[in-house]
């Protein structure tokens, strides 16, 4: 039996993962020190023989008994609000975590996947965004520190792979969403529904002029999965193409929630990337990848999910004092 550990096990993708590898009849170790992640996400997994949980912060250095044959890197805040709350911690997971994880891959001769992202590309001036495109990032704004520790991953698993010759694969992230996303995370899905469910009106920042390109999380994980069986050591794009303005967004989030509440527009965040679209001719050639799940269909799963949640999820406040992300 292949054993596969997962980082950021208890989050909304490492949970997601975590499933994956365990339909594919991987053992699984998901570690995760909770900070952002939830147990709650992997609580389904616990009695399952072929899972263990490990709390733990990768940040510090890791110790796995016996083989390992794949390790993938998911443990990050990840959502622009959460950068500004736990700053050093970001920081640290992208850099020393990914550190301690290619140490930990080199030793146990495993192939290690890393969770980079679109935000590598920063404010992008190349649009849509290709793997060859080396980013606008501002790397002393709010962003930055989760922007460069995700480059510096990138370079250290380059490192890595081309100077020890781990096995290693990078996968650029775009926006992506589904269940178990955290209601309160401050990201836009979530805080549009959010706030549909309470009543109240939806916060576009600056004009909603901004685009974003929303993956279904099935479809992130499919790519996901392939990459990591894959030969291919540079980094891939996988995201849905599918772009759309954040005014359009909330239009469509009032739609789908039948709510009747207004569009209310408040200040563009600091460095809020104006345009963001994958180019992911690479993934269909090399994995013959493409997203499968049309966003009105993932939106309707999703919706059904954040309906579910309890009213303490719903009312519970998590970013009441983070008003200077907006401020300049
Ligand atoms: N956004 C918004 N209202 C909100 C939350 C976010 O208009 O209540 C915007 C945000 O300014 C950005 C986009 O939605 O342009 C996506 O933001 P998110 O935090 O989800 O992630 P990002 O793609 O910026 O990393």
């Amino acid at each position: 039996m292949k054993k596969v550990l997962i980082t950021g096990a208890a989050g909304f993708l490492g949970s997601h993962l975590c499933d994956r590898f365990i339909k594919e009849g991987f053992y699984v170790i998901g570690m995760d020190n909770l900070i952002t992640g939830d147990l709650k996400n992997i609580e389904h997994l616990s009695g399952n023989i072929n899972f263990e949980f490990v709390n733990h912060d990768v940040s510090n250095h890791i110790t796995i008994d016996g083989s390992l044959d794949y390790i993938l890197h998911f443990a990050s805040p990840a959502s622009p609000i959460d950068y500004l709350k736990i700053p050093i911690q970001t920081l640290k997971v992208g850099s020393l975590g990914t550190h301690n994880l290619l140490g930990l891959a080199k030793a146990k001769n495993a192939r290690m996947l890393i969770a980079s992202t679109s935000e590598v590309y920063g404010d992008p001036l190349v649009h849509p965004q290709t793997e060859e495109y080396w980013g606008n990032v501002n790397l002393i704004g709010p962003r930055g520190v989760y922007d460069e520790a995700k480059r510096f991953q990138e370079a250290i698993t380059m490192a890595y792979h081309r100077f020890h010759g781990v096995e290693t694969r990078i996968v650029r992230i775009f926006n992506t969403y589904g269940p178990r996303m955290r209601l309160n995370d401050g990201r836009v899905l979530p805080a549009f529904i959010g706030q549909a469910l309470r009543g109240e009106d939806l916060t576009v920042f600056g004009k909603g002029n901004q685009t974003r390109s929303f993956c279904y999380v099935d479809d992130l994980v499919e790519g996901i999965f392939r990459l990591l069986m894959s030969d291919y050591s540079l980094p891939v794009n996988i995201g849905n193409p599918d772009e759309i303005t954040i005014l359009e967004f909330a239009e469509e989030i009032l739609k789908l929630t039948g709510s009747n509440q207004k569009i209310i527009f408040k200040e563009l965040p600091v460095d809020d990337p104006m345009q963001r679209q994958p180019n992911i001719d690479k993934a269909k050639k090399l994995l013959g990848w493409e997203p499968k799940v049309s966003r009105q269909e993932g939106l309707k799963i999703t919706y059904e999910y954040f309906k579910s949640l309890t009213d303490n999820d719903l009312y519970k406040v998590e970013h009441k004092n983070f008003e200077g992300f907006i401020k300049k």
